[in-house]
């Protein structure tokens, strides 16, 4: 190999390419907010993905948020992965708010994430009988009311109304079959009915959108809400009239919750060979660039890439075999947070680490720069994530001018994710980066808030504020 080339040229390198100046965040800012702007106004379309140059910016249909005032008992079902939540709350209006709450688990069996739509939708209806069959006495439903559900359901659906919505495909391990093309509501109340459920879905939604209304019932003044966990998304409240693809759209509230699906954002990114060739052997390759450099799933990964090539081609660690090295995913992204918390002389726990994981072995040099490695692929993503940030309020404030970034207006961005809560560099990345780019005026009026397992209890309020009885 060539023998100018050392761990150090490779860090230098990466370092450059991965830098995020104030210039390049305003930039990924301002092309964040032309995309979304692009989304807003392009048809919409047969499926999720994004037009050319335009995000997704999925209309969710929530058009009314909850205030507080809401009574009375709801459930929320939560179907996004191999586990399905159900939830239950029993809320007492603006001064009792949440009198009760009770959750349960179920997970999902490997064969029905594999069998019939029908098998599949029988199998969620008969645990949320089961749960619902144990309401205790601190709950209790209005006399002629049904029992009503919040259904957040975390893959692909072209939403019609706020309580119906055609399922695109699968994602995620499911291959289930007879589900595409109808709409997933339909098909659980078909489900409830045939196990003579007495219950109804009255809100369809996904869970950055719960996240939302989840976080705003506390805060009136929550206005985004961001996920960071191994994915990403972020949903943001829309006037109506700047939703052109809407046409028409008559609307009590004049606004509506728009799913950015920001994960499919890339323009203007500074990415790296190693983002590319993870990028390629993915299997959504030209897809979700953003997320890709911005999210858990795949910051470890980076880093591990970034390592194999400085230890292939520049000696980093020595003789130790490289095998383990070698392998996708091998690190984690809460491996790069651990590694990052050793405040040790000698970096023991970075060493440690290195060797449990990679069965490499690591002097003290070494591990200095496998931190600097970690240090900058964690900076470019939380400060690309405060771009992306700054990016959707620039866009609410061109509509709605000095409501966002106004004298005396508070503007909240509710975060939640197992990335952001547990990861302090990468949050406080983040926060700089907000921080850098609103300036320090602007800045007072911006309130950043972690927000924690919002969505379940927030797809509940949202059948309250779309309940069937007003
Ligand atoms: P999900 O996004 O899978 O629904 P979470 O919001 O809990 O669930 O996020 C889990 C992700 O958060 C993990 O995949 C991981 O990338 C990231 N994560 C979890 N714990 C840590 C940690 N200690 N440090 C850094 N990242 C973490």
């Amino acid at each position: 190999s060539d023998v100018s080339i050392t761990p150090n040229t490779i860090l230098t390198r990466l370092k450059h390419e991965c830098a995020t100046p104030l210039s390049l965040l305003q930039q990924v800012a301002a092309n964040m907010s032309a995309d979304m702007r692009a989304g807003l106004g392009l048809g919409l379309g047969p499926g999720p993905g994004p037009g050319p140059g335009g995000l997704p910016m999925i209309p969710s249909f929530v058009e009314n948020l909850p205030t507080g005032n809401e009574r009375g008992l709801f459930y929320a079902l939560d179907l996004g992965g191999t586990n399905f939540r159900v939830l239950r709350v029993q809320l007492g209006g603006k001064d009792e708010r949440v009198i009760a709450t009770d959750f349960d688990q179920v997970s999902i069996p490997q064969h029905l994430m594999l069998s019939t739509s029908q098998e599949l939708f029988d199998f969620i209806a008969s645990g949320l009988a089961k749960f619902a069959s144990k309401e205790d006495g601190r709950f209790h439903i209005s006399p002629g009311r049904k029992r009503e559900i919040g259904f957040t359901f975390s893959f692909p659906v072209k939403q019609t109304s706020i309580d119906s919505g055609l399922l695109i495909k699968w994602t995620k391990g499911f291959a289930v079959s007879g589900t595409p093309g109808r709409d997933v509501v339909a098909c659980l109340n078909e489900a409830m009915e045939r196990q003579q459920i007495d219950m109804r879905v009255s809100a369809l939604v996904n869970d950055t959108v719960a996240t939302l209304a989840g976080a705003e019932y506390w805060d009136n003044d929550v206005v985004v809400a961001v996920i960071l966990g191994t994915g990403t998304n972020a949903c943001y409240v829309e006037q109506i009239s700047a939703i052109p693809k809407l046409h028409g759209h008559v609307s009590s509230s004049g606004k509506m919750i728009i799913s950015t699906e920001w994960g499919a954002f890339s323009n203007g990114l500074p990415l790296t060979e190693f983002d590319r060739a993870m990028d390629a052997a993915s299997i959504n390759p030209g897809e979700q660039i953003f997320e890709k450099t911005i999210s858990g799933m795949y910051l470890g990964e980076i880093v591990r890439r970034v390592l194999l090539k400085m230890a292939e081609e520049g000696g980093l660690f020595g003789k130790s075999i490289l095998q383990n090295l070698s392998t996708p995913f091998i690190l984690g992204t809460p491996d790069l947070c651990a590694m990052q918390q050793d405040c040790s002389g000698d970096l023991h726990a970075v060493g440690s680490l290195l060797y449990d994981k990679a069965q490499v072995e690591s002097n003290l040099s070494e591990r200095k720069t496998v931190i600097e490695v970690c240090e900058t692929i964690l900076k470019r993503g939380g400060s690309l994530a405060g771009a992306g940030i700054v990016g959707i309020l620039q866009k609410m404030e061109e509509e709605q001018r000095g409501r966002i970034f106004g004298n005396g207006n508070r503007s909240v961005v509710a975060i939640d994710g197992g990335l952001y809560e547990n990861y302090p560099q990468y949050r406080a990345h983040l926060h700089d980066s907000v921080k850098e780019l609103l300036g320090a005026e602007k800045s007072k009026n911006v309130v950043i808030e972690h927000t924690k397992d919002g969505s379940g209890i927030g797809a509940a309020l949202l059948a309250a504020s779309n309940s069937l009885y007003p």
